[in-house]
């Protein structure tokens, strides 16, 4: 009945976003969030998508302090974008990964799955910690329990990366909605096979057959152009 989820795609920018709240809390972040990081991001680096990240947060917040009814309501957010390679503009590009909260960003090469993302929960630091296994993890009953996301604290943390781009590598964004339903290697099976719009189809098919307990929003994206 209500999607909680939001995403946005541009030439050269993808993002997925996982709000919470109560009332139209959930969707008024994650829709706010991904705007905002459209609006701010500049296209040049890293430093720019998180900055516009940080961007993000301070909407949130100042939305949640002038309306009672949002007080409370946070996103995680993930995004992938082109950004200009090491060398500058006009020359090989790269992409750079930001994440806040346990949504996720996926790389797909012929190494097979990783996860670029570190999910930002109460789970994953118990398996970093080695009290938890990734099996364990996945089935916890704590698993929706978030260790940061934005519209919570004014300065959070903001994971980042740069990746090298090779041509036919897949990335894949996602909300919890998928990785809840769907193991790593059916993941990397379905993000594999066929056209990127069929293999997002696929993946958010098979998500909602296994139950579909939550919003489930995926972005594949491929890298066309490259060594
Ligand atoms: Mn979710």
């Amino acid at each position: 009945d209500v999607n909680q989820d939001d995403l946005a795609v541009t030439d050269h920018l993808f993002v997925v976003a996982d709000g919470m709240g109560g009332h139209r809390g959930g969707e008024v972040a994650s829709t706010l969030a991904t705007s905002v990081v459209v609006e701010d991001f500049d296209g040049t680096d890293r430093a720019a998508l998180v900055h516009a990240v940080r961007q993000a947060n301070r909407a949130v917040l100042e939305r949640a302090a002038a309306d009672t009814d949002l007080s409370g309501m946070g996103t995680t957010l993930c995004a992938l974008a082109v950004v200009d390679g090491p060398g500058g503009q006009g020359g090989p590009e790269a992409l750079a990964v930001v994440n806040i909260g346990d949504s996720r960003v996926y790389r797909l090469d012929a190494g097979g799955l990783i996860q670029v993302s570190d999910d930002h929960s109460l789970v994953a630091d118990l398996v970093r910690a080695g009290e938890l296994s990734a099996e364990e993890a996945a089935v916890h009953p704590q698993r929706n329990i978030l260790t940061r996301a934005l519209g919570i604290e004014v300065d959070p943390t903001i994971d980042s990366w740069e990746v090298s781009p090779a041509r036919g590598d897949r990335f894949l964004l996602c909300s919890d909605g998928l990785f809840n339903e769907l193991g790593d290697m059916r993941i990397a099976e379905l993000l594999g096979d066929g056209s990127v719009h069929e293999a997002a189809s696929r993946l958010v098919a098979e998500a909602l057959d296994e139950g579909g307990h939550d919003n489930v929003s995926v972005l594949v994206v491929e890298v066309v152009n490259g060594p």
